[in-house]
């Protein structure tokens, strides 16, 4: 089949779904038409081994339908996927002795986004391994933060039908130290564990690893990680924007 970038336009969201889901290998690797190392899969999604991993044990998981980035997932799955990042996320911690992991999603082209298929990375990490996942500790004044706080809450409130977090009209002159995480790399790592927003001195942080592996029982598994690995995991080319999924279609098929 041979696509203009004009027959792309003119396609509906749907046919722009299907047609990414032909060209996209992990569709394939879902399907079972590219092999790979399954550790977990039900009816909704399925969970390899990344093959580029970038610690062993490395999981991307995936939803089964194709989305190419999050505001496409419905809020019911998009929630399963976090409940199953979290059990992958126990077991590479009791399976395979990582000492935490990094959860991550690169959504969207600006973030990095190379595979048209969304998805979840699970991270083995250990203390002192070679992954640059830092954040760089911006600066910013109290003013531009009441801004974005100001921005922000209206929005996020309005999405669960929700009554907006008072945001004072002006910065409070005896104003304590907010949270933040411009702390050095171990607490930043230590925090990226954590289920919730705390403050960056939270002592509960220090006592993640115990917890991490006190977690209850991971979900079983379902396959057996028999198969050799596929080719590649990321289509080269084009990947996803956020606004504007064409763009993926757009000189992405090979
Ligand atoms: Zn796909």
């Amino acid at each position: 089949m041979e696509l203009t970038e004009e027959d792309i336009k003119k396609m509906s969201p749907e046919q722009l779904r299907q047609l990414q889901k032909q060209q996209c290998i992990f569709c394939h690797i879902i399907a079972k038409r590219v092999q790979s190392k399954i550790v977990y899969e039900d009816d909704k999604v399925t969970a390899v081994l990344d093959i580029n991993p970038a610690n062993p044990g490395h999981i991307l998981l995936l939803p089964k339908e194709h989305y190419s980035v999050s505001p496409q997932i419905p809020d019911d799955l998009m929630a399963y996927m976090g409940m199953i990042a979290k059990q992958l996320s126990n077991a590479v911690v009791r399976a395979i002795g990582a000492e935490g992991t990094t959860i991550i999603a690169a959504n969207g082209l600006a973030a990095g986004q190379r595979a048209s298929h969304f998805m979840l990375h699970v991270i083995p990490r250990k203390e002192g391994d070679k992954i640059g996942i830092m954040l760089p500790p911006g600066e910013i004044d109290d003013k531009q933060m009441l801004e974005f706080q100001r921005l922000l809450a209206p929005v996020i409130a309005k999405a669960f039908g929700a009554v907006p977090v008072e945001v004072p009209k002006e910065v409070p002159v005896t104003k304590k130290e907010a949270p933040h995480e411009k702390s050095p790399q171990k607490k930043v790592e230590e925090k990226a564990q954590e289920p919730e927003k705390g403050e960056t001195e939270d002592p509960e942080a220090k006592t993640e690893k115990t917890r991490l592996q006190e977690n209850e029982e991971p979900k079983e598994n379902t396959e057996t990680p028999e198969s050799p690995s596929p080719k590649e995991t990321e289509p080269k080319g084009k990947s996803a924007n956020l606004d504007d999924i064409t763009s993926l279609l757009l000189g992405g098929g090979k």
